[in-house]
């Protein structure tokens, strides 16, 4: 990776977001936070943790994804952060949504992603 990209990876399945989490460490992340559902995204990302790139699964309990775009998009501190879906069906690229992966994701593919979409790499 070009530079050390902040992730955060909100899926609300414990083990999934943990092998992403530890998964984009291995990768060279410099920091990779896990949250819950959408509801605990916004939380991070209103209170100061602005990372490079958000890895969003849209199927949660709680605030799901697409709760969680719509709230983002309104929030102009955050809004332009680049979102990959990683979900079991393949979503629109739209908006802040840069691409859509399918479950179980390439992590070779994921990473390159990252480096192409990475909000620091101007
Ligand atoms: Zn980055």
């Amino acid at each position: 990776m070009d530079h050390p990209h902040s992730i955060l990876v909100i899926d609300d399945d414990e083990d999934s977001r943990d092998a992403m989490t530890e998964c984009m460490r291995i990768q060279g992340a410099a920091d990779a936070r896990g949250a819950s559902d959408g509801a605990d995204g916004m939380l991070q990302l209103l209170t100061g943790f602005l990372p490079c790139m958000i890895l969003l699964d849209m199927r949660m309990g709680g605030v799901d994804g697409t709760e969680f775009l719509r709230r983002k998009a309104l929030d102009a501190t955050v809004c332009l952060i680049p979102v990959i879906v990683i979900s079991g069906t393949v979503w629109p690229i739209l908006g802040a949504v840069v691409a859509s992966l399918l479950k179980p994701i390439d992590v070779s593919e994921l990473a390159a992603l990252i480096t192409q979409y990475c909000s620091a790499a101007t």
